[in-house]
């Protein structure tokens, strides 16, 4: 298949990548502080329950992110950046710049969602 992103556009789309890799190291950084064992104070212990177990589901939706992320860059170095993995189209930049890390076109990605709607 013809590429169909420019030079210049792969690079804006790596920049995004990059910068929201940073953003999200930063963000499990500071989850896995709040997760360290504090010095304990037993009054405290319930509620630091609950906050550990919010920070725990962020901390996997991010990890899921960053591998989402690594992939995409891996696919700009080796090449297959921007096609859907579901029907091999072109992804159009358009959608790239909104959500850089997507595999999947619009087209997929909405009938994946009804499927999952349907259950
Ligand atoms: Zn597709």
């Amino acid at each position: 298949m013809e590429p169909t992103l420019t030079t210049a556009q792969l690079n804006e789309l790596r920049e995004l990548l990059l910068a929201r890799r940073a953003e999200l190291m930063a963000q499990m950084q500071q989850n896995r502080e709040n997760l360290a064992p504090p010095s304990e104070d037993e009054g405290a212990v319930l509620q630091r329950n609950v906050a550990r177990e919010v920070d725990q589901t962020l901390s996997d939706i991010d990890a899921a992110d960053l591998v989402r992320i690594d992939h995409a860059l891996a696919r700009m170095d080796e090449g297959g950046y921007g096609e859907c993995g579901e029907c091999g189209c072109a992804i159009p930049f358009e959608r790239l710049r909104i959500e850089p890390q997507t595999q999947h076109c619009v087209d997929c990605k909405s009938r994946w969602e009804s499927r999952q709607a349907a259950r």
